[in-house]
């Protein structure tokens, strides 16, 4: 799958692109990440990228031409890529959106900075999307969480041991807890059924694991998981445990 950022700051990229799972990604050609700098397609000895925002007020715009440069070039680098455009205003990111663009051939991400962009770039773009309910300085955190996450549900990112079949959100819950070696900490022993080499219990004790964390920490996510017979048996026996706790 490829990447193409548009942003003012490409440096910002260099160590996110350069560590662990994204750069063993790029490396394996599962991806290629392509940093632009807006300020390339800025005309001038200055190359502004910015300017005042008519009708007055606080604050700078990114400029339509640099930007319409950019995206033009990143489109014809990616053609059917999808042009994203970073935003507090979009499309929330959750797994399902990264479940639903790492089916994509290309994403071209614009990272507004300032005040954001000149409203006309709007009609160079398929979708804005968001990384939550708060305002950054500039897009480019969001474009790395967005790759980050899309990259690790590629087939063969995360290595043969790793999966992200069983991580947070898929299937609408959050996942078990883990423990490693030493099997004692501070007293703490690691639960004895992991240590049994039984993968039946394993499992059971992995869903419950699951379900009563979802329930604790998440309990919205439940609301939309379909619960099947063995997921139903876990949560009751712990209804039915509260509620022994709350009659004594
Ligand atoms: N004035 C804009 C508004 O209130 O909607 C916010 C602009 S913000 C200071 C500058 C840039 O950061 C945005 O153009 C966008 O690219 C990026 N950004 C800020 N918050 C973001 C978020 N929650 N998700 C994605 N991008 C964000």
């Amino acid at each position: 799958m490829d990447f193409s950022i548009l942003t003012i700051f490409p440096e910002i990229f260099d160590s996110f692109l350069s560590h662990g799972i994204i750069r063993r990604a790029i490396e394996a050609k599962i991806i290629s990440v392509n940093p632009m700098d807006i300020r390339n397609f800025a005309e001038g000895k200055h190359r502004i990228t910015d300017d005042r925002p008519y009708g007055g007020g606080a604050g700078m715009v990114m400029k339509p031409e640099p930007l319409a440069g950019a995206i033009a070039e990143a489109q014809k680098i990616l053609p059917g890529g999808r042009t994203i455009l970073l935003s507090p205003q979009g499309r929330p990111f959750k797994q399902s959106v990264a479940s639903e663009l790492s089916m994509l051939d290309g994403l071209i991400f614009i990272c507004g900075r300032y005040e954001g962009v000149d409203e006309r770039i709007y009609k160079t773009i398929d979708e804005e999307i968001s990384i939550g309910d708060y305002v950054l300085t500039g897009g480019e955190p969001a474009a790395m969480i967005i790759i980050d996450a899309v990259t690790r549900l590629l087939p063969g990112a995360l290595g043969g041991e790793d999966s992200a079949e069983k991580d947070s959100f898929t299937d609408h819950l959050l996942e078990h807890a883990h423990f490693t070696r030493p099997s004692v900490f501070e007293g703490e022993a690691v639960p004895d059924i992991l240590l049994s080499g039984n993968h039946g219990a394993i499992a059971d004790w992995r869903l419950e694991s699951s379900l009563i964390r979802t329930l604790l920490k998440r309990p919205d996510l439940l609301e939309k998981k379909m619960l099947g017979s063995r997921e139903k048996k876990v949560l009751k026996r712990w209804c039915e445990y509260i509620e022994q706790l709350i009659s004594a």
